[in-house]
């Protein structure tokens, strides 16, 4: 059975990790870091609470890191599979690999570089950074002291959370009309929060994947679903057969 530690490999530098056979090859050769950049390449590091410093000094702020939610759809390009995060991270912006790889093996942030990627060995067999979990960074660490944010967040997550939302698609796959009804009040009140907050704190689209994680309209595609916004109406469709929704 996959344990947590497997799961969260796919959301993090792990997931450039040398296949077992090849790792103990490595292992004989390899003792330290070279620096060849294949771990910052695909994915980005997941932070941890000790990394919250980075943001205290600016250089990881909400313009270059975003939330990944409780059983959030993430696909995996390597292993073109589908995987559910099993718990929430934040991680660093992507954009073929971790946006401060420079390429070369160079890292424009080396010295200040995430806890993640200073533990990660990738010559190292034994289970990388035990009680991953509990370090983790989470939104209630960055934004704990803002009543008002943090009651956005919870009601948001609580009218949204990925395991109705997962629930509602595999209902509608199943030919359930009335999980698509629900399914589309999850989207509305998905972009609804999103707009409220940019219109009435002024905060930047692209900050509000740090509060609200990415929109749920992004992993539809994944799950089989096309989406297409006609003025007030949402037209759904089942990639397979097609479906139109008002
Ligand atoms: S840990 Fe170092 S040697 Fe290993 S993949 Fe990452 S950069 Fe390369
Ligand atoms: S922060 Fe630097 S070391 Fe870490 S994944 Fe990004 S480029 Fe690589």
């Amino acid at each position: 059975m996959t344990d947590l530690k497997d799961k969260l490999q796919i959301i993090t530098p792990f997931t450039n990790q040398a296949p077992a056979e090849r790792r103990k090859k490595i292992i004989v050769k390899q003792t330290e870091c070279n620096k060849c950049g294949t771990c910052c390449i695909g994915a980005s590091p997941m932070l941890l609470k000790d990394d919250y410093k980075l943001y205290l000094s600016n250089l990881l702020n909400d313009t270059n890191t975003y939330t990944v939610r409780l059983n959030e759809p993430l696909y995996n390009r390597r292993e073109q599979d589908l995987y559910y995060s099993p718990i929430e991270v934040i991680k660093i912006d992507e954009d073929s690999g971790c946006i401060f790889y420079e390429g070369a093996g160079q890292c424009s942030i080396y010295e200040n570089r995430p806890i993640q990627c200073k533990e990660f060995e990738c010559w190292d067999n034994t289970p990388p950074m035990e009680g991953l979990e509990d370090r983790c960074l989470k939104r209630k660490d960055i934004f704990g002291g803002i009543d008002f944010l943090m009651d956005l967040i919870e009601k948001h997550e609580e009218f949204c959370s990925y395991d109705k939302f997962l629930n509602l698609i595999e209902k509608f796959h199943r030919n359930n009309e009335e999980a698509l009804k629900d399914l589309i009040d999850i989207l509305k009140f998905d972009i609804s929060a999103r707009d409220y907050v940019a219109n009435s704190f002024g905060i930047k689209e692209k900050s509000i994947n740090l509060i609200f994680g990415r929109p749920m309209t992004e992993c539809l595609e994944f799950l089989g679903l096309h989406i297409r916004k006609e003025e007030e109406t949402f037209v759904i469709r089942k990639i397979d057969n097609g479906t139109k929704v008002d």
